[in-house]
């Protein structure tokens, strides 16, 4: 039988997050999306539009269909943990059960259960500020929604995932190597991101049966990627160093995962997957 996917992280067509739908849809999964609630009102109309179709098209020559959209926002568990002024803001007063563990519910109530889970999400409101110049308000928020958004999920979903399921989330190299300009916490965000993909790989797995990797994708011209400000810098960077001299396309992440959550993968987990040309083995630039 088809597997079904909840994808965290979509609101358009041009992040990791659709570059993975794609590749689990070409490969007969069924698609669930989290899109962020300040996003999702015009991300439905363009998909309604159709202003996504071309971008929608698989190997096969359909259409990617989309089970269901549903609103969430990531920072929140429940809704006790909504605070009034967000409550009361108009983007968010138009849908209703958008924290986590509200989402997980309706999955729950409409389709039973998951075989996928796929974290695609990060924000770090100070991401543009070096670490030394960084709030504690703004390394806190970049950890809530980057890193903890991660264990709340897989903690809220793992009760309707199939044994044999896979869970896999996004992270990048600033995690483990200076990269400059990925501040505002970001780069600690993702370095809590890939170890707690080592322990979250050993509970789930031990309890559940499900296997726990972290994608770390090289540089992608993505809406997010846009308002941290070196996206080209890094592309360029890696054009000149990586062992293989070519742009990275979504499409290639989108296909790790595809196979990351497939029995191929099935002795795969706690792992850092590199998904970057080979940029990460290289000590200097050349
Ligand atoms: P993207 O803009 O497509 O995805 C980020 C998504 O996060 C957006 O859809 C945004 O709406 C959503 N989001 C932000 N806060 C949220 C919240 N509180 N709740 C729910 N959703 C929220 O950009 P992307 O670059 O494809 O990012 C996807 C993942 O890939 C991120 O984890 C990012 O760090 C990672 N990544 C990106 C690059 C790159 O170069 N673009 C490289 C390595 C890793």
């Amino acid at each position: 039988k088809g597997k079904r996917a909840f994808i965290a992280g979509v609101a358009g067509d041009n992040g990791y997050g659709w570059a993975i739908a794609i590749s689990l849809a070409a490969a007969g999964a069924e698609i669930l999306l989290g899109t962020w609630v300040p996003a999702l009102n015009i991300f439905e109309t363009s998909l309604r539009r159709g202003k996504f179709d071309e971008s929608r098209v698989l190997p096969d020559g359909s259409l990617m269909e989309i089970t269901k959209v549903y609103a969430l926002d990531a920072v929140f568990d429940s809704p006790e943990d909504v605070p009034e002024d967000i409550k009361a803001n108009k983007r968010y007063a138009g849908s209703s059960n958008w924290t986590v563990k509200e989402v997980a519910e309706c999955v729950k109530q409409d389709f039973g259960s998951i075989d996928i889970l796929v974290h695609s999400l990060a924000n770090g409101p100070e991401v543009t500020k070096p670490l030394l110049e960084t709030s504690r308000k703004g390394y806190l928020a970049a950890i809530s929604a980057s890193s903890y958004s991660y264990v709340s999920l897989l903690k809220h979903f793992i009760p309707i995932m199939n044994p044999g399921g896979s869970s896999i989330s996004l992270t990048y190299i600033a995690a483990e190597k200076i990269i400059p300009g990925y501040g505002g916490g970001m780069s600690s965000a993702k370095a809590a991101l890939e170890s707690d993909t080592r322990v979250l790989a050993f509970e789930a797995g031990r309890k559940h049966n499900v296997r726990v990797n972290t994608i770390s994708a090289g540089p992608l011209r993505s809406r997010a990627a846009k308002a941290i400000g070196f996206i080209d810098m890094m592309i360029d960077y890696s054009l000149q160093n990586a062992p293989l001299q070519k742009e990275l396309s979504a499409e290639e992440v989108g296909n790790t995962a595809a196979f990351l959550a497939s029995p191929l993968a099935s002795a795969i987990t706690g792992s850092v997957i590199y998904v970057d040309n080979g940029l990460n083995v290289m000590g200097v630039g050349v």
